[in-house]
């Protein structure tokens, strides 16, 4: 299959890179328990990001983990956990699991945050967490920002702007850090070509990390993950090289798909593309017998009826996602 389904990046290392990785991880000491600060991975991940002096990040098993943890933190009978809808199916899954009362705020028509709306349910129902995916998943787009701040702002508990797509987008939260006190930044290196290794990060106030920390279970990112990690940042420049292809290769793959009739696309600042076609399910089924796999997401809430979601791959992979997309719409037609 043509994996396009889970916004992975396409790319393998350079072979050097890889020798390296493989060197390192032969002299890992995995009879031995992980360093629970984790702080040489820490510094890299400071760096790279470019953290406000004065911030400090936490470490999760993925960033999913880091979701469990900040709602474990504020769980109790009657709050709420709040997010806008539809976005990342795991805030409210969560929220779920842990007790806490979910809330989703319907965007606009458009999927641009809804601001009165989001001000309105902030007032009556005073979450205590606020999930804002920047950008949003599963439609691509870049909530704006000014009313990012607005929410942040009126928010009576903390505000999490989860930026698992950064390497794409256009613009973060990270210099915001430090002027709002209940604002926090998520991130992954999992879209960035690390979904295997399980690392994701939390960046923050240590008045509010140093809290989150006694929830963190002591050994949640493991020997090996610390150590390729920390080898992968040494040499972020390769990876954002490959998330600049990924930006190149979603231009022209929005283009071609302007071309076909049929299909409306919305615009994109993540790896993938969010499409609305006339049969959905029909053309996912089509696509995945000539051996593309793509993500069906119509059912899954009503303003995404009809429609698709596909990451962007290297070129020939999207190609052959192309070519498969016109076929199956011929035969359907
Ligand atoms: C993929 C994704 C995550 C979770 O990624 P991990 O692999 O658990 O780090 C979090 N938020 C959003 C919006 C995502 O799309």
């Amino acid at each position: 299959m043509v994996k396009l389904d889970a916004m992975e990046n396409p790319y393998l290392l350079p072979q050097q890179l890889r020798d390296e990785i493989a060197r390192a991880v032969a002299d890992g000491e995995i009879n031995r328990y992980p360093d629970p600060a984790a702080q040489q991975l820490k510094r890299s991940i400071a760096e790279v990001t470019r953290l406000p002096s004065g911030m400090e990040v936490l470490l999760g098993n993925g960033s999913d983990e880091i979701i469990q943890l900040l709602a474990l933190a504020v769980a109790k009978p009657g709050a709420v956990l709040m997010s806008v809808e539809p976005s990342f199916v795991m805030y409210k899954m969560i929220a779920t699991f842990v007790g806490m009362k979910y809330v989703g705020v319907p965007l606009d028509k458009d999927f641009s945050l809804d601001l009165s709306a989001m001000l309105e349910a902030i007032k009556s129902e005073r979450p205590a967490l606020i999930f804002l995916a920047y950008p949003n998943n599963p439609t691509g787009n870049l909530f704006d920002a000014y009313s990012v701040r607005k929410i942040i702002e009126a928010a009576p508990g903390l505000v999490v702007v989860d930026e698992a797509y950064y390497a794409f987008a256009s613009d973060s939260f990270i210099p915001q850090l430090g002027h709002y006190d209940n604002l926090l930044v998520m991130r992954t290196f999992s879209k960035l070509g690390m979904a295997g290794l399980r690392l994701g990060f939390l960046a923050g106030s240590p008045a509010w990390l140093s809290q989150l920390e006694k929830l963190r279970l002591p050994y949640n990112v493991g020997v090996l993950p610390q150590l390729v990690a920390a080898k992968l940042l040494r040499h972020h420049d390769v990876l954002l090289a490959q998330a600049e292809n990924i930006r190149q290769e979603r231009a022209r793959m929005l283009a071609e798909l302007n071309t076909v009739v049929g299909v409306r696309t919305y615009s994109s600042e993540a790896n993938f593309i969010l499409l609305r076609v006339a049969k959905a399910t029909q053309i996912f089924d089509g696509l995945k017998q000539r051996g593309v796999l793509i993500k069906n997401l119509d059912g899954g809430h009503p303003a995404l009826a009809d429609c698709l979601r596909v990451t962007v791959g290297t070129r020939q992979e999207n190609a052959q996602f192309l070519s498969a997309l016109q076929d199956t719409i011929n035969q359907l037609a």
